[in-house]
C-alpha cells in the first residue's frame, strides 16, 4: 500500500519536469517564423519551423550562425532561447539529388530578376511563351516574367506570329537556394548573404 503512493508521487514528479513539450509563447508564432537551415558547408537547406530550429539547437545537432536580437523568446521547462535566423548543421549532410527545382511564382520572378523578358521594364506578371491555349507547358523553359502591357498584348499569340524576341533564353535554375527560394514565401533580410548569387 505504501508503496503504491510512494511510486504515485514519483509519477507526478516525472510529469512535471518533463521537458519534451516547450510551453508556447505564442502558437501562431510557432507557425509563422521560419529559421534557415545551413549544411555544415554553408550551403543552404531549408527553412524551418522554430520549434524544428529550437529542438536541433537543444539537441546539439546545429548551431547559431546568425543571431536575432530581437528574435522571439522560447521557454522551456529548462531553457530560454532566443531564436535566432540562420542555423548550421554540426555534421555533413548528404543532400539527395532531385530532378527538377518547382516553379513558383516567387522564384521565377527572382530568376528574371522582376524585369519583363519582353521589354525589361518592371515585371507584374508570368507568361506562357507559347501561350497554354497552344500546347505551352507550364515549366521554367516556357514561362517568363512580364509587364502587364505585354502580356495583356501578347494574348495568345506566338513569339512568330508578334515578331517579338526573348531577352534571354527561360532555363530552370540550378541549386540549393533555389530551392529554397521556391518553398518560401518570404526571405528573412539576414539569410540573403548565405543564399548566393542571383537569390536577392
Ligand atoms: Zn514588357
Amino acid at each position: 500500500m505504501a508503496h503504491r503512493k510512494k511510486s504515485r508521487v514519483a509519477d507526478r514528479v516525472m510529469h512535471s519536469v518533463d521537458t519534451t513539450h516547450p510551453v508556447h509563447e505564442s502558437t501562431s508564432l510557432w507557425g509563422r517564423r521560419r529559421v534557415l537551415l545551413l549544411n555544415s558547408t554553408y550551403e543552404p537547406l531549408t527553412a524551418l519551423s522554430m520549434r524544428r530550429a529550437v529542438v536541433m539547437l537543444l539537441c546539439g545537432k546545429a548551431d547559431v550562425v546568425h543571431d536575432d536580437p530581437n528574435g522571439p523568446v522560447v521557454h522551456s521547462a529548462t531553457h530560454a532561447i532566443v531564436v535566432p535566423s540562420v542555423i548550421r548543421l554540426r555534421s555533413y549532410v548528404r543532400v539527395p539529388y532531385r530532378a527538377r527545382i518547382p516553379m513558383t511564382r516567387a522564384a521565377l520572378m527572382h530568376r528574371d530578376r522582376f524585369r519583363c523578358a519582353y521589354c525589361g521594364s518592371k515585371a507584374d506578371t508570368v507568361d506562357h511563351v507559347v501561350p497554354r491555349s497552344r500546347g505551352g507547358s507550364h515549366t521554367w523553359e516556357n514561362c517568363v516574367a512580364s509587364c502587364s502591357p505585354c502580356n495583356h498584348r501578347k494574348a495568345d499569340r506566338l513569339l512568330t506570329e508578334l515578331g517579338w524576341t526573348l531577352r534571354s533564353v527561360p532555363h530552370t535554375p540550378k541549386g540549393q537556394h533555389w530551392r529554397l527560394l521556391s518553398t518560401v514565401k518570404e526571405l528573412h533580410p539576414a539569410w540573403v548573404r548565405y543564399l548566393g548569387e542571383g537569390a536577392a
